[in-house]
């Protein structure tokens, strides 16, 4: 049975148009860069993409468009063996996001499993090529779990970024069937609690509702609908109102998070977030 809801009016987003989004569409093309937006068929690129180049934003994915995990809400693709890691990736990176004039950028990355230390170094060296090129520029990480190894977090959260994000995606008791087998729920919270102990300037994480976040001392959290990808990956059980949104907005502000995004076309790179934390950064 594939049946699922309707998409409602309020997530039909434009098509994208524009000459901040025609740059950075051949940008990415030409240095050989992918991203979240286009790999995970995000519904507001018109808007990150297209806005004037100041808040023009885009969320890059680093070592390549190959994930060695098969999350079942994540339309990236998969593989046990990922091509090699590109050794002028960080330098390419830097020179995108410093032709973009941005004042805050996401980056992020596939899983890669099959390296020894899951992409650390060259994650963390894509964030220092990026401040010592444009130090202006706020860098926000949305990492991997590296297996819950914490020398690799650490090396990460203390690279020179700005915002240490790493994403529960669900509860605990749904993440079995919705997140890839090797990550689990409570190493991701430790993951996050490691980043903030050894420095991390601000931490983030997405979706989940509960206390425990608070408890590992998660400053920053983000409520988005999930939009099923193609057919192959999970339905959408339900589409959340607006109103809805707004409700969980109000009781994960009442819990104490230094700043909450929730609504239905909220991920979490959400620019609006993103104007928050340079605020609070700067
Ligand atoms: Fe890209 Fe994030 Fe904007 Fe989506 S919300 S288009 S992933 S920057
Ligand atoms: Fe997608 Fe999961 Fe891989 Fe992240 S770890 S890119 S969510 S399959």
């Amino acid at each position: 049975n594939t049946s699922q809801p309707r998409l409602p009016e309020f997530l039909k987003t434009k098509i994208p148009t524009g000459p901040s989004y025609t740059k950075i569409k051949s940008d990415v093309r030409s240095l050989g860069l992918a991203t979240v937006c286009e790999e995970a068929r995000c519904p507001n690129i018109g808007e990150c993409w297209g806005g004037g180049k100041k808040e023009a934003t885009a969320t890059i994915m680093l070592m390549g468009d190959t994930c060695t995990r098969g999350c079942r809400f994540c339309s990236v693709s998969t593989s046990r063996a990922p091509a090699a890691l590109d050794p002028h990736e960080p330098e390419n990176t830097a020179e995108a996001i410093k032709r973009w004039g941005v004042g805050y950028i996401v980056l992020t990355s596939v899983d890669r499993d099959d390296l020894p230390d899951g992409g650390a170094a060259h994650f963390a060296e894509t964030v220092r090529k990026i401040k010592q090129r444009a130090p202006h520029i706020l860098v926000e990480a949305l990492t991997p779990d590296f297996q819950g190894h914490l020398p690799h977090v650490a090396q990460m959260a203390t690279c020179g970024l700005d915002v240490f994000a790493h994403n529960v995606e669900t509860v605990e008791r749904l993440t079995p069937f919705v997140r890839d087998r090797r990550a689990k729920y409570r190493q991701t919270l430790d993951v996050l609690k490691h980043a903030k102990a050894v420095g991390a300037r601000v931490t983030k994480t997405s979706i989940m509702l509960g206390l425990d976040l608070r408890d590992a001392d998660v400053d920053v959290v983000t409520f988005g609908q999930y939009m099923r990808p193609t057919k192959r990956h999970l339905k959408v059980h339900r589409y959340l109102t607006p109103d809805e949104f707004a409700r969980w907005q109000e009781v994960a502000e009442g819990m104490g998070f230094l700043y909450v995004a929730s609504g239905p076309l909220v991920r979490s790179s959400y620019k609006a977030g993103e104007f928050y934390l340079e605020n609070i950064l700067r």
